[in-house]
């Protein structure tokens, strides 16, 4: 192994979930690495497991006996009985994992895990006779993957060394040097538009739109870099008819009409990790957009040429 493949393949991060076979993430069959950490907190957040760098509890409350084994085992005393219901004190939790090992029905588990680029290559590669024959490859998502720079691109430079199609999945925020180092490796970009206007995008997602907006201009311009534009529909949030015709306008006139959009309607699948990662729900109450309203969003946005598609 020569010297730069061996330094690429020891180059640690942190994952919460690697999906084989999957057919929404980009072109043909794809594997997805799932990043851990994002600095987005969108209210929607489907994956509240993902925002987090480091690993963390899952408690599988119905698999709960209420044995108390959990409590008398941990140090910080993080666990408690509230009535008959175990409750676990996030602030207080030195994420030990000593529970997990005594709990007698796996009612507790941890999620995410650090694990080198070259571990990830390797999965990776268990699913390559699928990419030739689908045009498919490896997808990067998260999470955010521009948290975590070093190892994205580790892992992306490794598959692109094996021959494998390349993209990322990102919110677009990151720092334009870290964007850099993880497109040097990147086929294609898959970019969310999540709100146009700045003050709603703080709003819904905590952080503003400006820098996104500027990176994806870059992305397309000066490293021209495909881009596929993910638009999701959040009923509320960001499906008004103003929200939608001023993101087709940027897509169209500031990047370009030939990038394909797709709209990714709401589903509320997300909600019950919140209660397993025992944090509140963030009372959004968003249901799922119906067909009809797909079907106006969609209209609006090839009326400026754009080509579109309801799904990943
Ligand atoms: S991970 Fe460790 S500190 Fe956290 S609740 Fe379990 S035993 Fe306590
Ligand atoms: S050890 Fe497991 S089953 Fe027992 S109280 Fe704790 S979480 Fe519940």
């Amino acid at each position: 192994m020569n010297k730069r493949i061996y330094y690429l393949k020891n180059i640690k991060g942190f994952v919460f979930d690697i999906q084989h076979y999957s057919i929404h993430d980009g072109p043909g069959i794809r594997t997805t690495v799932f990043l851990s950490g994002c600095p987005l907190k969108c209210l929607w957040c489907q994956n509240p497991e993902s925002q987090e760098l480091y690993p963390q509890l899952f408690f599988r409350y119905d698999k709960c006996i209420g044995c108390g084994e959990c409590i008398s085992i941990c140090t910080q005393d993080a666990i408690k009985l509230n009535g008959n219901v175990v409750q676990t004190d996030r602030n207080l939790c030195k994420r030990c994992f000593k529970c997990i090992k005594v709990c007698p029905n796996e009612a507790r588990t941890v999620i995410g895990k650090e694990i080198t680029s070259g571990e990830v290559l390797e999965e990776v590669f268990s699913d390559k006779m699928f990419y030739h024959e689908s045009n498919g490859g490896v997808t990067l998502s998260g999470g955010e993957v521009l948290l975590q720079p070093e190892f994205s691109s580790a892992i992306l430079e490794l598959c692109k060394s094996n021959s494998i199609h390349t993209a990322i999945e990102t919110s677009g925020y990151g720092l334009w040097e870290s964007m850099k180092k993880v497109l040097t490796f990147t086929d294609l970009v898959l970019f969310d538009f999540k709100h146009f206007n700045d003050d709603k995008h703080k709003k819904l997602t905590g952080v503003s739109n400006k820098v996104l907006l500027e990176n994806a201009k870059k992305i397309w311009h000066d490293l021209k870099i495909p881009i596929i534009a993910r638009v999701p529909v959040i009923p509320s949030c960001n499906d008004s008819i103003l929200n939608i015709n001023q993101t087709a306008n940027f897509i169209s006139t500031e990047l370009d009409r030939s990038i394909k959009v797709h709209l990714l309607p709401y589903n509320s699948l997300g909600k019950a990790k919140y209660k397993n990662l025992e944090q509140p729900w963030n009372c959004f109450s968003g249901t799922v957009p119906s067909d009809e309203k797909m079907n106006e969003l969609r209209n609006i946005l090839e009326s400026y040429g754009l080509s579109v598609k309801i799904g990943g």
